[in-house]
């Protein structure tokens, strides 16, 4: 099976197995987890910040960094598409009681003014207390909905100057920040600069099984990891698995270009394929959204399914393929001839 669903699919890798296996641990909420506390270390420095948290998922990450940045009754402003808004099963509201002021993006990305069109202008009969606080902007890099889109240093750093006039904070989902970074060739902490926090995962692209970091300020860090505590994420030995992190970091960020380029060569050829909308723009790193014309998703992932292709359908139309750690070029290929066979209804 050539598994194109996600990038959360991958299998830790037998040398991956081999540092979990010898991995030193202790208990985490002692703080107590040399392996934990390595990784944190280590993605502090990546990143460019002065601390991080280990969590067992991106969703927690978000969730926890979140309620750091606000208190109840305080508006997040981000991409109506974004994982934050639509994939994390309510929590913005139901764990910080945040509400969120969804931006209309274009694959995935704001400019300023539309954050300046989110927010009240003030006037003495519209008083700042009278509408929700606008306190966080998140952005996501690279953005999922959007096809893996790439946010430039010069938006981000107009949204933060904007969000910054406003008294706003900012967070960045940045699940394949490390995708944005393999393709542009942009280092992941130019991209962190500005943002008070970032959310990275370990467990897509990089190969982990599981986790993820929230990185920023030692203040900000240590305010997350009270709701680390409280939502559950205090793991114990975790160490046996932030080994296969670690590793990841370490072992698989420098071939993810091979990603990017499998999905750049997936894509062109979809868009050469009768049936088929590819917008090549948005093909920036290890993901390709497309839409087949001429039968719906469902009925087309099956189909691929039965000869031994795994893709993502969303909405009528819409299917998401992923390049990882566990495709090859020759994966690709068939991927490619399996989608013109069912197409052409073979
Ligand atoms: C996968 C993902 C997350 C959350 O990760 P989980 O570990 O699945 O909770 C957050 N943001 C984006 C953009 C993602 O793709």
């Amino acid at each position: 099976m050539i598994d194109l669903r996600s990038d959360t699919v991958t299998l830790p890798t037998p040398a991956m197995r081999e540092a979990m296996a010898h991995a030193p641990v202790g208990d985490d909420v002692y703080h107590e987890d040399p392996t934990v506390l390595a990784l944190e270390a280590r993605a502090a420095e990546i990143l460019g910040k002065e601390d991080a948290v280990y969590v067992p998922t991106g969703t927690m990450s978000n969730q926890i960094a979140l309620r750091a940045h606000t208190e109840p009754g305080d508006m997040a402003i981000m991409d109506a598409s974004a994982h934050m808004a639509i994939n994390e099963g309510g929590a913005a509201a139901a764990l910080s009681g945040v509400t969120i002021a969804r931006m209309a993006g274009r694959a995935g990305i704001f400019g300023a003014h539309d954050v300046e069109g989110a927010l009240e202008v003030p006037h003495p009969f519209n008083p700042p207390n009278h509408s929700p606080r606008p306190r966080v902007v998140c952005v996501e890099n690279t953005h999922n909905s959007g096809g893996g889109t790439i946010w430039s240093l010069e938006t981000l750093s107009a949204v933060a100057e904007t969000a910054g006039s406003h008294g706003m904070t900012l967070h960045m989902d940045g699940a394949r920040l490390w995708h944005a970074a393999a393709a542009s060739g942009v280092p992941e902490r130019a991209f962190a600069e500005r943002f008070d926090t970032v959310s990275v995962c370990f467990s897509k692209g990089l190969g982990a099984p599981v986790g993820s970091a929230l990185v920023g300020s030692r203040t900000l860090i240590t305010r997350a990891r009270r709701f680390k505590q409280m939502y559950g994420g205090g793991f114990r030995q975790a160490g046996v698995i932030a080994a296969g992190a670690l590793y990841a970091l370490e072992h698989h960020r420098e071939r993810l270009g091979e990603d990017v380029a499998n999905a750049r060569a997936f894509a062109e050829a979809l868009a050469e394929t009768d049936g088929i909308e590819v917008d090549l723009a948005t093909v920036q790193t290890n993901i390709v959204r497309f839409d087949v014309t001429s039968m719906e998703a469902g009925d087309f992932v099956d189909g691929c399914h039965d000869r031994g292709v795994h893709m993502l359908p969303g909405g009528r139309h819409g299917v998401r393929a992923v390049m990882h750690l566990g495709i090859e070029r020759a994966d690709v290929e068939v991927a490619v001839g399996v989608v013109r066979e069912v197409l052409a209804g073979a």
